[in-house]
């Protein structure tokens, strides 16, 4: 209820404010007037220079009393400034106190919601990461408006979904080289995951990548290490576990990659 009565409150100071500089204005453009006309319509010299300064001193004090009512309502806005101020910084306060409570349980990926980059930016850094690897080819589109989407072909082996959000990547989906990417109506289809345990595998791991691969300032290095990273898959059938030394494991190769040094290990060899 009081913060109702606040509300009224504020917007009530703000549209007196407007109106005193509507006054002001006015009031201002009245002693212009006046100077402009002058000394007229009086018969004698003395009778005009009284009547002039007359008028000229009320337009005067108009401006006085305009001037001081907008001062007035200028203390009191910037006394509600000072409070909306506070109370927006008591929230972003709480929303990275939340945001730390969480990432020490679930360690997050961090969502910068500040850096909006302009799409041809995003553009250029996929179609140079596109060129950088030749057995990798990127094909960007933008179904849904300025978010990009990341149809990702990784030789004859599989292909990666990615739907980005300016220069950050939200998810990824991992199907085979020969599964179908799309939906019925022939858009990326972002939902449904792989059909084989393999692929879901690597999704998995995928998105584990997004989780570690985090540089908030430098969003165009995280891509850049993240598709580095999807590229040692090329090899997702052909690369021994670098710790059994085996290439199956319960029906399944090593669908680990180590983030730094790009290593093949089965999930299940990896710690
Ligand atoms: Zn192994």
């Amino acid at each position: 209820m009081a913060d109702v009565i606040n509300v009224s409150v504020n917007l009530e100071a703000f549209s007196q404010a407007i109106s005193a500089i509507q006054a002001l204005r006015s009031s201002v453009s009245r002693v212009f007037d006046c100077l402009k006309d002058g000394m007229r319509n009086k018969e004698t010299l003395e009778g005009r220079e009284k009547a002039f300064i007359a008028h000229f001193q009320d337009n005067l004090h108009s401006v006085n009393r305009d001037l001081n009512e907008l001062e007035r309502l200028s203390n009191l806005l910037q006394y509600h400034a000072g409070l909306a101020s506070g109370l927006l910084n008591q929230q972003s306060l709480k929303r990275s106190a939340n945001q730390m409570g969480v990432s020490a349980k679930r360690r997050p990926k961090a969502q910068p919601t500040t850096l909006v980059l302009p799409p041809q930016y995003v553009d250029d850094v996929i179609s140079r990461i596109d060129r950088m690897f030749p057995e990798m080819s990127i094909h960007l589109s933008r179904p849904n408006g300025t978010s990009a989407m990341l149809l990702v072909t990784l030789g004859k082996v599989l292909k990666v979904i990615v739907v980005m959000r300016s220069l950050f990547i939200d998810r990824t989906i991992v199907k085979g080289y020969n599964e179908n990417v799309y939906t019925e109506d022939g858009k990326l289809d972002i939902w449904s995951k792989s059909n084989y345990q393999v692929f879901q595998k690597v999704t998995d791991h995928a998105t584990t990548a997004l989780l570690h691969y985090q540089l908030p300032q430098m969003p165009d290095v995280v891509v850049r290490s993240f598709m580095t990273w999807l590229r040692s898959y090329i090899k997702l059938f052909q690369a021994p576990c670098q710790r059994c030394g085996k290439f199956l494991q319960d029906g399944l190769p090593p669908t680990w990659r180590d983030f730094r040094t790009l290593e093949a290990f089965h999930d299940t060899c990896r710690q």
